[in-house]
């Protein structure tokens, strides 16, 4: 996938730059070419006020590109006459990621009004350092004025249909931040795997973690292997994992899903269902009919968890999931009945929506907002809710007409477990096409029906795992 991106980059870029190939993703807002070029050798230092993350970081990423190991040092000591010069302007917070990133022969240099636009511009910067330049490393001159556009842009990941180990993540953060994004939408419980600890409810990793086989080939096909699989992140991986994402400029939205979605919890807890089980973490995809009863024991269940979590998250966001949730369990459960009654209820879709807005309650008091699939909007959204718009971007347009925060995920241009090219030589997707071009071309912002102003982002949603891995260099 990335392979790919950066093919098409250049292809891209030769129309606009018919003279200069430049390997930029996303495309900066402002690009001025200059002649020239500047050369990166060893006698090159890095000039830094102070040796901040970022610029320790700039460090590491030169060396690993090109083999050098460039010596930081402050702006006053320097003495070589070419230099990287890293000049944090002003790190008043005005809001502002903007960066500025001036290459000339002599010297490069970044400036930035926050941290953030600061990692930016090294970002771009890392972009322009040639793959295959092992003998002499030229970058080209040029002038960029460049800020994020959209104000969520980020990358999920489902660790539940497919667990990932923790140094995956970690690596999967770091492609994240090559592309200037800013959310990590970690994907941790499902049907088919409950992926982290909860302290108060030890059986949701001791059971909820582990199934005794998986789906293998197409879903018509219904085949499955008989391996015992799973695993989770204990509370000390999580917050190694979110420490790592916040330097590197990223927030770790985690996704607990309720009420739907929920089997592997349920294989631990059967109490919390409408039926009361038993129930065995699921083998297959798909939609479950089991899903959470939404009575005051499962709520305290659900909040002592989300205490837990929130504890370990610090995002303003926590996604509580939201989508494909059947009724069929509650329509004949007594308590859901009785539920519907005494609340003055509609019908199982009002029942939803109740359950979204008592979790939305105990969320906010927190301090948090609560982030959902579209489907939350079904039944009436919960008042300060966000929705993330995956069937399309119709539920993201509502959403925003309301005047709620939207992240466009439509399934058509931002789900990775489609197949990317002739089927035969892809890993096994879900179906669909999907190709690069088709990604990088989708504009969220719709300008007929939603405002200009930045209240809608943007995601990119690789959904399960085997294609991650094929994605990813090695
Ligand atoms: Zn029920």
């Amino acid at each position: 996938m990335f392979k790919k991106g950066l093919f098409l980059l250049v292809l891209m870029v030769n129309v606009v730059f018919s003279q200069n190939e430049l390997p930029l993703i996303p495309k900066p807002q402002s690009i001025q070419t200059e002649k020239g070029s500047f050369v990166i050798t060893k006698e090159t230092v890095i000039q830094a006020d102070k040796k901040t993350f970022e610029a320790n970081y700039l460090k590491a990423q030169i060396k690993e590109l090109t083999g050098l190991d460039l010596p930081i040092l402050p702006v006053s000591n320097a003495n070589s006459k070419i230099a990287l010069s890293f000049v944090v302007e002003s790190i008043v917070s005005t809001g502002s990621n903007q960066y500025h990133l001036d290459i000339t022969t002599k010297k490069v240099s970044i400036q930035a009004e926050s941290d953030e636009g600061f990692f930016y511009g090294i970002q771009t910067f890392l972009q322009l350092i040639p793959s295959d330049s092992k003998t002499q490393i030229k970058v080209p001159c040029l002038k960029i004025d460049d800020e994020p556009k959209y104000a969520w842009r980020g990358m999920h990941l489902d660790c539940a249909r497919h667990f990932f180990p923790k140094e995956f993540v970690k690596k999967y953060i770091d492609y994240i931040a090559m592309y200037k994004m800013n959310t990590f939408h970690w994907h941790l419980t499902d049907d088919q795997g409950w992926r982290i600890e909860i302290k108060k409810y030890p059986k949701l990793t001791e059971i909820g973690a582990w199934r005794n086989g998986s789906m293998i080939g197409h879903y018509n096909d219904q085949t499955y292997d008989d391996k015992r699989y799973g695993g989770f992140y204990t509370q000390e991986d999580v917050k190694e994992i979110v420490a790592y994402a916040t330097q590197r400029h990223i927030t770790v939205v985690p996704e607990i899903e309720m009420p739907g979605h929920a089997v592997a919890a349920l294989a631990a807890y059967p109490e919390y269902s409408c039926t009361g089980g038993p129930f065995q973490v699921a083998k297959q995809w798909g939609v479950l009919d089991d899903v959470f009863c939404p009575k005051e024991e499962t709520i305290t269940f659900l909040e002592d968890v989300l205490t837990e979590v929130m504890a370990l998250f610090p995002s303003k966001y926590i996604h509580i999931g939201g989508d494909e949730c059947p009724k069929t369990r509650w329509k004949t459960c007594p308590h859901c009945q009785a539920l519907i009654k005494e609340k003055g209820l509609k019908d199982e879709h009002e029942l939803q929506s109740y359950f979204v807005q008592r979790i939305e309650k105990f969320v906010n008091k927190k301090g948090r907002k609560i982030i959902g699939w579209d489907e939350i909007l079904e039944g009436g959204l919960a008042p300060n809710a966000a929705v993330m718009s995956w069937r399309g971007t119709e539920g993201g347009i509502e959403a925003a007409k309301q005047k709620h925060f939207v992240v466009m995920t439509p399934g058509s241009h931002c789900y990775f477990d489609h197949y990317q090219g002739d089927p035969k030589n892809e890993p096994l997707a879900i179906g669909g096409y999907t190709t690069v071009e088709k990604v990088y071309g989708f504009n969220p912002h719709q300008p007929n029906y939603l405002p200009r102003k930045p209240t809608t982002f943007w995601v990119l949603k690789p959904m399960y795992g085997p294609n991650i891995w094929k994605m990813l260099p090695k």
